[in-house]
């Protein structure tokens, strides 16, 4: 199957199908709901309906721009495209996220999207699918990063925030407006501890608590009322809970808190390495159940990631740099 590699998107030029393409085009797959795969005015969109739900709060029409159309495809589900069939299945990324195998003409090609192997906080799990040609990220691809399951980061989110309460504290958690923000939220409510939450985050807990999550007893994050609760905030939001003088205490929950220089670069007191991206064992894992006969790795650390893929044997290629994507959210 012909793929191209483009700097806005992968196109399938064969099937007239582009994969998580961020500029107008006539049709994307959207993968997952993060800010640098769902955006753009396309003509069509196929997606999970939470993903494309995703994209359509964060989509900006232009005056007079018709508005796309919304092809649904959930977890399971085979479509007819073009002489293709498309099959979803879950990426455990976040919330919607999904694979994407294509079958045509007897090849199996398979685009990961955002993914982890992992059991997500809140979320699908995953499964690695069987292909001949398998589309890789690799955010996390370095034999460095080896991160938390989700049961020894939910101990030490709950850990974290119970000592610094009972210490007369404020914890305050780094999350990201999607994903990772709403996980933690969910931890915190789980385990009874009142949590006030940056609006960025908040506003996309409906669209979890619609899949089946309880976020019970969470409230808006006030600056003035802030004692005896646990806040989550965006990252840019921790330098000014640091400057604002009261008794917070930070604590990093992302797959760059593994790295050596975490703390000074995100100021927090305790890092947590848990990410809603595969880390390096998990990524070898995938592609060594997939079985392709040929890797593609786009995102993050493509290159040695594909040259550590060629070392043990596998086809592998990194045909997009990574400079040439926006992450807008740098997500981890
Ligand atoms: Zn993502």
């Amino acid at each position: 199957m012909q793929v191209e590699f483009l700097p806005s998107g992968i196109y399938l030029p064969e099937i007239d199908l582009w994969l998580d393409n961020v500029e107008p085009c006539g049709a994307t797959w959207i993968s997952h709901g993060h800010s640098d795969h769902a955006r753009g005015c396309h003509g069509k969109v196929i997606g999970t309906s939470t993903t494309l739900r995703i994209y359509r709060m964060r989509l900006w029409l232009p005056e007079g721009e018709t508005e796309p159309e919304i092809l649904p495809l959930e977890f399971g589900e085979t479509l007819d495209w073009n002489g293709s069939a498309l099959t979803a299945f879950p990426a455990s990324h976040i919330l919607g996220a999904a694979q994407l195998l294509v079958e045509f003409r007897g090849e199996r090609l398979v685009y990961t999207g955002d993914i982890k192997l992992r059991p997500p906080l809140c979320g699908n799990t995953t499964e690695p699918i069987p292909c001949d040609r398998l589309i890789v990220e690799s955010t996390f691809g370095l034999p460095i990063y080896q991160l938390l399951d989700r049961n020894e980061a939910t101990a030490q989110i709950v850990r974290f925030a119970k000592s610094c309460l009972e210490d007369g504290a404020t914890p305050a958690f780094i999350g990201y407006p999607l994903g990772r923000g709403q996980e933690i939220v969910h931890v915190l409510c789980q385990a009874g501890i009142c949590t006030a939450v940056h609006g960025a985050i908040a506003k996309f807990i409906p669209i979890y608590e619609e899949a089946g999550y309880q976020f019970c007893g969470w409230e808006a994050y006030e600056a003035r009322s802030t004692a005896g609760k646990a806040l989550v905030v965006i990252p840019s939001h921790g330098n000014v809970l640091e400057a604002s003088g009261k008794n917070i205490r930070l604590a990093y929950v992302s797959g760059w808190a593994a790295l050596d220089n975490a703390r000074s670069r995100s100021g927090a007191e305790r890092l947590i390495p848990y990410s809603d991206h595969a880390d390096f064992n998990e990524l070898l894992s995938m592609v060594a159940q997939c079985a392709p006969k040929h890797i593609d790795v786009v995102h993050g650390y493509t290159l040695p990631f594909a040259k550590i893929l060629q070392k043990r044997g596998y086809s592998a290629a990194a045909p997009q740099r990574a400079s040439e994507r926006t992450n807008i959210e740098a997500e981890g």
